[in-house]
């Protein structure tokens, strides 16, 4: 792959998926033989059902990864995708940089960096910059594990910039950058050498459970239409964020939580679901850019070209609101600063601020793109496919630049520990699915560490599982499984699509950055009216193959599960810490709220309380 000296030219997709394709018609085989057996007439029970020791939902960063250290503890891996794999989620996204401790990134990546740095000091940052939500036995785990994984993906060819970067929270320069398809082109090689099996098109419903351990999954093949069961001896969930909450977000469509709503209805834990990470990037105007993300070129996380944020009076707010950073704050401050402007009615004509850059010289705005921060951005002003020419040509003349937020990443979620165990028996997960690493914020490069590290560890640990644990066979009356999944293809009724528009906008106005304890409330009540809704949804078309109607209302089911799960945690919280922003709590309240706040499910209703954060070095303050 051709990369420019530090790493980051624009991905080479095509190259890669040949090699894919390849991998994926091959295991696909595997599976519709084995599928067909099933549907071919033999008897229902374990030994003719579908099935994996684990089966691992999500094929992506995480997702892989785990897939990987199951085959190598000698247990067989069947990694399930709603799309293809290196080709959905989030990972494949990514710009891409990963975090390690610079001192190691020298020692043991051969990178340059700074060997002032540690172990300690990433574990530190990452603690304050998450507000000491974090658990400490998984950020141990997370600055611990890094350098050898990544070092292993190093030298099976991941090709990586020679310096490392420096983000916003970061006391030393700690990002390595590649890209998120190099990223995965090394995941799916390790996952070809250890013979890993997909099954692509898979769009997993519900976790089955039998005496209190989970024992399987069911879903939906989007390429038959046909209902499959697999049976599992562990699953371990990878499934992303949920992101789709919001009508904007930098993240993939099939990020809708549904790994979120599975666990829930399975009885699993979260913790602090109500961090939800925005990036202050996303275009509100012209019609032609509105929701593309320009902003992360331009002036999110890092503005290296210090841009200017203004609110409509033409204050420079961000350096009122930290005068010594300004602009140059985390991604938390720079979202919060931003909707909170807008929430007290100082925004911008279509509900941003302006992002301004006439105070800089215009040479200085034309060379910007040709500068070694933005690599996606063309000389010409092309960013994902658009033109920005036009608009910046007017920026330079005077005109500001509309900016509002996107959701971006899920800090909380899974409530897991450091070995990606649930506390459910056979019931582990890893990745942005889960929460405790990040507590309250993420750090640039932090997400994809942390894949890296979950998904290492949760293999490790269900494949022990696995060892002991046989397969048990599913429950006869499976009715409530396939309704779920045939329920909306056969009604004639609402369309998911107007309500998924109607639940964005209630999350985009309510459940944003700045919430209330009414907003709040009021977005319980909506959820309320859309969950009575839900059984109404149908659909018009009615072919059984890659019906996006049918998926889409499958996926409402997990929105509106997830819109309830974040508000009402959102609501538990009363105090501001990191991305969590209460407009009628704006302190952070060290005595009472440095505790991680866990939901649980009670005989299907939501159950909530605080619990001590877990702690193995860094005692969190009692005050600022
Ligand atoms: C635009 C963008 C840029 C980013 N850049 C960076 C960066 O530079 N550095 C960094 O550290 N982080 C970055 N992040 C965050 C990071 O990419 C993600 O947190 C991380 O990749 C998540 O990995 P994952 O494996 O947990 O989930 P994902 O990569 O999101 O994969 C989820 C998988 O689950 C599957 N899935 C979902 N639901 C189902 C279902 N019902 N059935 C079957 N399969 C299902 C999906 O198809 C997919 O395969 C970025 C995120 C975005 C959106």
């Amino acid at each position: 792959m051709d990369m420019d000296e530090r790493g980051r030219s624009y991905e080479k997709r095509d190259m890669i998926a040949d090699d894919i394709q390849y991998n994926v018609v091959k295991q696909y085989a595997v599976i519709q033989s084995l599928f067909l057996s099933r549907i071919m007439g033999e008897n229902k029970g374990v030994e003719n059902m579908l099935k994996a020791d684990i089966v691992i939902i999500g094929s992506e960063g995480a997702g892989a990864r785990a897939a990987v250290e199951v085959a190598r503890h000698g247990m067989k891996p069947l990694l399930l995708t709603k799309g293809k794999i290196g080709r959905s989620g989030a990972t494949v996204t990514a710009m891409a940089d990963f975090e390690v401790d610079s001192k190691s990134a020298v020692e043991v990546l051969g990178l340059k960096g700074d060997i002032r740095d540690s172990k300690e000091k990433f574990f530190e940052d990452t603690l304050i910059s998450g507000g000491y939500l974090s658990n400490q036995k998984m950020l141990e785990r997370h600055v611990n594990d890094i350098p050898e994984i990544a070092k292993e993906m190093m030298d099976k060819g991941m090709k990586v910039a020679q310096e490392l970067d420096h983000a916003a929270g970061q006391t030393y320069p700690r990002s390595v950058m590649t890209t998120g398809p190099e990223f995965m082109r090394i995941l799916i090689k390790m996952c070809k050498e250890e013979n890993v099996a997909v099954y692509e098109h898979f769009m997993a419903t519900d976790l089955v459970k039998k005496d209190g351990r989970v024992i399987g999954v069911v879903g939906l093949d989007l390429s038959t239409g046909e209902f499959v069961e697999i049976g599992a001896k562990a699953i371990i969930m990878a499934t992303g964020g949920g992101m789709q909450m919001y009508p904007y977000s930098t993240a993939p469509d099939e990020l809708t939580g549904d790994g979120h709503a599975m666990a829930f209805r399975a009885g699993v834990s979260f913790i602090d679901l109500e961090m939800i990470q925005f990036m202050g990037c996303t275009m509100m105007t012209p019609p032609a850019v509105e929701g593309q993300g320009f902003g992360y070129g331009l002036c999110a996380d890092i503005n290296p070209l210090d841009c200017w944020l203004l609110n409509k009076f033409g204050t420079r707010f961000m350096a009122d609101k930290d005068p010594i950073h300004k602009e140059h704050v985390t991604r938390d401050k720079l979202a919060v600063g931003m909707m909170t402007e807008v929430f007290e009615g100082r925004g911008s004509e279509h509900g941003g601020i302006y992002v301004s850059v006439s105070h800089l010289p215009k040479q200085i705005v034309d060379n910007y793109p040709q500068s070694k921060n933005v690599p996606y951005l063309s000389k010409d002003w092309e960013m994902f496919g658009f033109s920005y020419k036009q608009i910046m040509e007017e920026a330079k003349a005077g005109k500001a630049l509309e900016m509002g937020v996107a959701s971006h990443f899920f800090c909380g979620g899974i409530k897991v520990d450091e070995n990606g165990y649930s506390g459910i028996p056979g019931f582990y997960a890893a990745g942005e699915v889960t929460g405790g690493t990040e507590g309250g914020n993420r750090i640039s490069g932090n997400a994809l560490t942390q894949i890296l590290v979950q998904g290492k560890a949760a293999g490790a640990a269900a494949a022990d599982f696995a060892k002991t644990a046989g397969f048990e066979e599913f429950p006869k009356d499976m009715a409530e499984y396939t309704e779920r999944v045939n329920g909306p293809l056969s009604r004639e009724g609402l369309s998911s699509f107007e309500i998924r528009k109607a639940l964005q906008k209630v999350c985009w106005e309510k459940l944003c950055v700045v919430r209330t304890e009414e907003s709040l409330k009021y977005v319980l009540e909506q959820v309320a009216e859309f969950k009575k809704q839900l059984p109404l949804v149908g659909c018009k078309a009615k072919n059984k193959i890659y019906n996006r109607e049918w998926v889409d209302a499958l996926q409402l089911e997990s929105l509106i599960t997830l819109t309830e799960l974040v508000a009402t945690s959102a609501l538990q919280r009363k105090e501001s810490r990191c991305v969590h922003y209460r407009h009628d709590f704006p302190d952070t309240n060290y005595k009472e709220f440095t505790m991680n706040n866990i939901l649980e499910n009670k005989s299907g209703r939501i159950a909530t309380h605080f619990e001590p954060v877990v702690v193995t070095s860094i005692v969190p303050p009692k005050e600022a």
